[in-house]
């Protein structure tokens, strides 16, 4: 047994950083710097991994390899059937490992294990399901032009993506991107968060095993303004995939001008769980604690607002907090806790602010606020506000932390214009047992994504994304592959072109 296969199956943490070097044309790449980012596991505080710190010319390295294996048709020529199979076989290899690749993505993010397990298995799943689309995607003809004229349009991939992920889910993340971009016939440049860069390499040398051409994904490693920044800079990209946070989304936009590049951006959120008085309170209190607690609340679509009728407030509020009380947090290696580890200390201390914000602008605490950072493993307590101003900072930013903040409503109006009233639209959840109020309700609120009686689940059929400043574009289902294409409209004279000049 290799000495990461025995890590995984015992859980220890390992004796020293295991090394993974990046992956350009097919091959490890050390890179030109010689550095590296050590991480420390935030659930642990000692050191796990190390990837490479690159530089431009790295990047540039990566770039051009994609270039070359896009413009050449290694990938972008193959049938989607051909591409079919190599999805297909990327899946198997990761079902196969996933206790390695959990075991990875709990020491560097500090999640569950039983969650990481989940989301690699799940991400699996993705790759199946996009399997599929390789061989679906299609343009269409119009035969309404006329006796003389025929049209066609054909979807053609966008060629060289770049795609920038962040560390709260490194491989599932990449896993509702990557596959839509190969089945499409694109070629990538990947380049992860800085903190969590060790699954993205083992996923990218997965992918030669299941028969992947060289040269069609790079993965380059090191820090956002570096590299990241040069990929959305770069001419020879024709797309950047961001998934990220809104300020950095902004730069990536504006980074993407220089050759009018397409962008995908998949941003942050401030997400409301609207309950209605009629709701099913105890159904509700459960996903309402799940959908803030989950991956310590550390999510983009993490349910961070409680907009609530007044009537039901006191009674959910109560509902909640005795969840929460039975919520476990603590080591992400130890199967039995609910919630792990806060992914490093800028995130931590962050989170603390807002939790000493919230007191001191009047909200009133009602369970937890407690946090330790004892030995550099950072942990923070389910944490509830009540009596929450709508123009508060607990009421607006994206804390991204397991802090929940109730508001409540007496009017229909006013629960909408509450949960629009920040600058995100990336998701909601609707609480209520009137199929006429979830359907006026799922009209109104201005996010990509709904949850009537239910939050964060889904699947790789339904499109993700946001809009105001939470993203522009859709990723997964079958609009997840027509983002990586181009369409191309043909027009076809049939007979003799009528004359200009007879
Ligand atoms: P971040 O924006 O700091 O970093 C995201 C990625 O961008 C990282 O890989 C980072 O290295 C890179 N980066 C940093 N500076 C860059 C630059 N100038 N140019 C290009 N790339 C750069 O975000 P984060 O802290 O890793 O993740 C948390 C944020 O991501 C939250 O706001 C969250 O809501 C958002 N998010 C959104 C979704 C979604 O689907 N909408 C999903 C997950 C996370």
């Amino acid at each position: 047994m290799s000495n990461l296969n025995e890590l995984a199956a015992t859980l220890r943490l390992p004796a020293e950083p295991l090394r993974t070097p990046m992956f350009i044309d097919g091959k490890d790449y050390a890179g030109n710097t010689g550095e590296f980012v050590t991480r420390k596991s935030p659930g642990h505080g000692v050191p796990v991994t190390a990837t490479p710190r690159a530089c431009v010319d790295d990047l540039n390295a990566a770039v051009a390899s994609a270039r070359r294996a896009f413009d050449d048709g290694r990938w972008s020529r193959l049938s989607g059937e051909q591409r079919a199979t190599v999805l297909l076989k990327t899946a198997r290899l990761i079902r196969d490992k996933v206790e390695t690749l959990a075991y990875l993505e709990t020491l560097e993010s500090g999640k569950p294990i039983g969650q990481s397990r989940g989301e690699i298995n799940a991400a699996a799943g993705i790759w199946e399901y996009a399997a599929g689309l390789a061989r679906v995607v299609h343009g269409d003809s119009h035969d309404t032009l006329g006796a003389d004229l025929f049209g066609l349009t054909v979807r053609q991939p966008i060629g060289v993506v770049g795609i920038v992920t962040p560390w709260n889910f490194p491989f599932f993340i990449l896993s509702e991107r990557l596959p839509f971009v190969l089945a499409a016939g694109c070629t990538a440049v990947v380049k992860p968060a800085e903190l969590t860069s060790t699954t993205t390499l083992k996923l990218a040398a997965l992918l030669t095993e299941a028969g992947l051409p060289d040269g069609v994904v790079n993965v380059v490693t090191g820090l956002g303004a570096v590299v990241g920044q040069a990929l959305a800079e770069h001419m020879d990209v024709d797309m950047m995939s961001f998934t990220g946070s809104t300020p950095v989304g902004r730069s990536v936009l504006a980074a993407a001008g220089g050759n009018m590049k397409k962008v995908g951006l998949e941003l942050g959120g401030k997400n409301p769980q609207i309950v209605f008085a009629d709701a099913d309170l105890d159904d509700a209190a459960d996903a309402i604690a799940f959908g803030i607690c989950f991956n310590a609340g550390q999510c983009c679509v993490s349910g961070s607002r409680l907009v609530v009728h007044r009537s039901v407030e006191e009674e959910l509020v109560a509902r909640v907090k005795a969840v929460f009380e039975k919520v476990r947090v603590g080591d992400p290696l130890d199967a039995s806790n609910h919630v792990g580890a806060i992914v490093e200390a800028r995130q931590f201390d962050k989170i603390r602010g807002f939790i000493d914000a919230g007191r001191r602008d009047g909200a009133q605490l009602v369970h937890g606020g407690e946090s330790t950072s004892h030995g550099e493993r950072f942990f923070i307590q389910p944490t509830l506000f009540r009596n929450v101003q709508p123009q508060s900072a607990l009421a607006q930013e994206e804390i991204f932390g397991p802090v929940l903040s109730v508001t409540s409503f007496d009017t229909f109006e006013e629960a909408i214009q509450l949960a629009n009233g920040v600058p995100y639209g990336l998701a909601a959840s609707i609480w209520t047992r009137d199929l006429q109020g979830a359907i006026s309700s799922f009209r109104e609120v201005q996010a990509g994504r709904i949850w009537v009686n239910c939050t964060i689940t889904g699947g790789p059929e339904m499109p993700i994304g946001g809009v105001k400043q939470s993203g522009i574009g859709r990723e997964t289902g079958r609009y997840g592959v027509e983002e990586y294409t181009e369409l191309k409209s043909v027009h076809v004279q049939l007979g003799k072109r009528p004359r200009w000049i007879a």
